[in-house]
């Protein structure tokens, strides 16, 4: 089934969570330019069709959407049962979706702190549990984690975040150990602040709470990265492809750092 030369993807199916916008978008559209064949799942049905939409028109893709919360589990297998049914085994699981409410730890109570965990964390346990049958089936899989620099090292007003995202590093360790044999490889993506929502959301946020500029709010996040700049979102996506490729078949357990040499772990 699978394929070589400009198109190395194809005879994969990839699922997406949080594929509807932000990098889940790019990264969905880096795997699809390689021949896979894409489904999107996210909370927002609006968004997923819009972006299949995209999809489809420009690169002829074959793309699922599936509608659930990566929090709810029973969602999640029947969501990714349903990718299965539309488009076959799934042997590539990106798990993007995520949300990053930031406050300080005292204002952060226990609903912030079990939300964030169950979306951050808990998501991505949901969906490798769904999907790893099919790879070890297939003997050949690849799990993306989308973590974040802040799996890696301590921030400030994120404490429920940093939690979730060094989780989210330790599972990825786990499960590259437990699936080493089975052809299957197991990573994470690091990203510093990358230009998405996310960060639009950060900065609204410093804006109302320190009445400083947006520029002003931006600059403070950029200061982070030492080459002084936001990540491109695209920049993310090729590095998840990278990692879906044959090429990088020894590559497992890894967090991958992309923040500019913010960190040198
Ligand atoms: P974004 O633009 O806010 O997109 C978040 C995506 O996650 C959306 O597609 C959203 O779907 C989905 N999502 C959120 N909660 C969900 C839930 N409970 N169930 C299903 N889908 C859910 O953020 P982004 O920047 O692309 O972030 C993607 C990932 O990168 C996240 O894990 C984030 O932590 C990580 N990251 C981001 C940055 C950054 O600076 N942007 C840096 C490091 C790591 P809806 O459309 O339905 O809301």
């Amino acid at each position: 089934m699978q394929a070589s030369g400009a198109q190395p993807l194809r005879g994969r199916h990839a699922v997406i969570t949080g594929g509807g916008r932000g990098m889940g978008a790019c990264i969905a559209a880096s795997l699809v330019r390689r021949g896979a064949a894409v489904s999107l799942l996210g909370r927002t049905a609006a968004t997923l069709a819009a972006t299949a939409e995209r999809l489809a028109a420009e690169h002829g893709a074959r793309v699922h959407t599936a509608a659930a919360d990566v929090a709810d589990e029973a969602s999640v297998a029947t969501a990714i049962a349903a990718c299965r049914e539309a488009l076959g085994p799934v042997t590539i699981m990106v798990n993007n979706a995520g949300i990053a409410p930031s406050a300080p730890f005292l204002k952060s109570d226990s609903a912030l702190w079990r939300r964030v965990l169950d979306v951050d964390l808990m998501g991505a346990v949901h969906a490798s549990r769904a999907v790893l049958p099919d790879m070890q089936a297939a003997q050949w899989g690849r799990v993306v984690n989308i973590a974040s620099t802040a799996g890696l090292t301590g921030m400030a007003y994120v404490t429920a975040y940093c939690a979730a995202k060094h989780a989210l590093i330790g599972f990825t360790r786990a499960l590259a150990m437990e699936t080493a044999r089975k052809g299957i490889t197991v990573n994470a993506v690091c990203p510093g602040y990358t230009d998405t929502d996310i960060v639009g959301d950060a900065l609204a946020n410093i804006t109302d709470k320190t009445g400083r500029s947006r520029e002003e709010a931006l600059a403070s996040l950029v200061a982070h990265n030492p080459q002084g700049r936001l990540i491109d979102p695209d920049e993310v996506a090729e590095t998840v492809a990278w990692l879906c490729s044959d090429a990088a078949v020894s590559v497992t357990g890894q967090s991958i750092v992309l923040a500019g040499g913010e960190l040198m772990p």
